[in-house]
């Protein structure tokens, strides 16, 4: 689906407007991959019209072309609804989770633990589990593994008692994680109980622990849980499944919070802290866009310090010579292999690169070696028109080089590729290369 949404902004290539018809077939799109992602029918809705409205009616700033305005205000408008993470002071506080059985409170309890124990703070788990049997060795094994403080009770069947005796035994921890029961749907008893836990423990903050792929169910779960015990927000687990996540997106809306932890795993490492950027680009499919202009960024920066004459906008417009050839090789180099930097890049993905010959562009660090070599060997005149090297010349160049012939015409073959490769570019007339390689 992320390739059908990257097909239709392709379409939208060297239109500076779009019209109605360009942003019914771009928002039809991105809620095919949201409703795939199982974000909310209604919310998506309501994206779809905030998305149209704006890509309508507001004009793309000088030099940036309609698909990028229209994939900029989309972006825009999930971060708007998703938010930043949610807010965690490393202080002394206590945590609640809450959260049907399985979607990995316990898992996440554990996890959590762990790392504020990372950020330096002593933690401490209370197992208030008296419906699943097991629940009570779960959380200690994992707590072990965690090395954190545990509290548990296998002999009590009162929750609301082990939470009390549990926070009064771990006083000695800064930051109390409060664990509890689920059950396979929203019984009252479910929420009498963690009424009550919650109460006892009084906690500074409720998390709502989610299962990615918990889908539409996702909206009556975060409506039950937040009037029960108030939910300051949302932890996504099982993200390194198939599941994007996007029923994460009803419950921050329904509770007007925001995502603070995502699973990714079955071990106590496998937590992340929420980061909007790469959820959104993960749930539309799409690369992660921020990254890629920092990265770019970076590795031009880099190559300009290096040498201040060397200017990739003359090189994207003129002659592509072995002088930016090697430029060129620098810069990707500290970029990543260029099919990955490509494939970030919205319209530039599989597709684009299909067409290319499968070594058009890779230059192993091994080979650009050698061509540095076998380039220092040459005049300047040659480096400039390497078309113009002939069969004496390049028997000299390998001769001096200490290399071979075979090696001299090898570079001569990848200068020839990466010709065409730019001269591609060039063609496409949309300025996407000129605009990656001036920031
Ligand atoms: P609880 O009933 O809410 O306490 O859920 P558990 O913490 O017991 O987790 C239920 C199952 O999901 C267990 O088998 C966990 O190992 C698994 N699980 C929890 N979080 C993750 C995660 O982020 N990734 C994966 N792959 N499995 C997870
Ligand atoms: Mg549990």
């Amino acid at each position: 689906l992320g390739s059908s949404l990257r097909g239709t902004l392709d379409d939208l290539r060297g239109k500076s407007r779009l019209d109605e018809d360009d942003v019914q077939a771009v928002v039809k799109q991105i809620q095919r991959s949201l409703l795939q992602a199982d974000v909310d029918v209604d919310l998506v809705m309501a994206l779809s019209d905030s998305i149209k409205t704006r890509a309508l009616n507001e004009e793309p700033p000088g030099g940036t072309s309609a698909r990028d305005h229209v994939l900029k205000i989309v972006y825009e408008e999930l971060v708007e609804l998703v938010g930043d993470s949610t807010e965690l002071p490393l202080e002394s506080q206590t945590i609640m989770l809450a959260g049907l059985q399985g979607s990995g409170k316990t898992t996440t309890a554990a996890k959590m633990a762990w790392w504020f124990s990372k950020k330096g703070l002593r933690p401490a788990v209370i197992q208030t589990d008296t419906f699943r049997p097991g629940a009570y060795d779960q959380a200690k094994q994992m707590c072990e593994n965690a090395e954190v403080d545990f509290y548990g009770d296998p002999d009590e069947s009162d929750p609301v008692k082990i939470a009390r005796e549990g926070m009064e035994a771990t006083s000695d921890a800064e930051v109390h994680i409060v664990d509890t029961a689920g059950r396979h749907a929203l019984e009252d008893d479910l929420i009498d109980e963690i009424e009550e836990i919650e109460s006892t423990a009084d906690p500074d903050r409720s998390l709502l622990v989610l299962d990615a792929a918990i889908g539409q169910g996702a909206k009556e779960q975060a409506q039950r849980f937040e009037e029960a015990v108030g939910v300051e927000g949302v932890v996504i687990t099982k993200l390194d499944g198939t599941a994007k996540g996007g029923g994460a997106l009803t419950a921050v809306n329904e509770t007007d919070s925001s995502i603070a932890f995502l699973g990714t795993g079955e071990t106590v490492q496998d937590i992340e802290r929420f980061e909007p950027n790469s959820f959104i680009s993960r749930l539309l499919g799409m690369g992660d866009l921020k990254q890629l202009a920092e990265r770019v960024e970076r590795a031009m920066e880099e190559t300009q310090a290096e040498d201040d004459d060397w200017d990739p906008e003359q090189m994207l417009e003129g002659e592509f010579t072995l002088n930016d050839m090697q430029k060129q090789m620098d810069a990707m180099n500290k970029m990543g292999p260029l099919d990955q930097v490509m494939d970030m890049i919205p319209g530039m993905g599989g597709g684009m690169m299909d067409q290319l010959p499968d070594d058009a562009m890779d230059v192993t660090q091994n080979r650009m070696r050698k061509f540095d070599i076998i380039m220092e060997s040459m005049t300047d005149a040659e480096l400039e028109e390497p078309r113009a090297i002939g069969a004496s010349q390049v028997e000299r160049i390998a001769r001096g080089s200490g290399t071979d012939e075979e090696s001299v015409q090898e570079l001569l073959e990848q200068h020839k590729m990466m010709r065409q490769t730019i001269q591609q570019f060039q063609g496409m007339g949309d300025g996407d290369m000129q605009r990656m390689m001036k920031k």
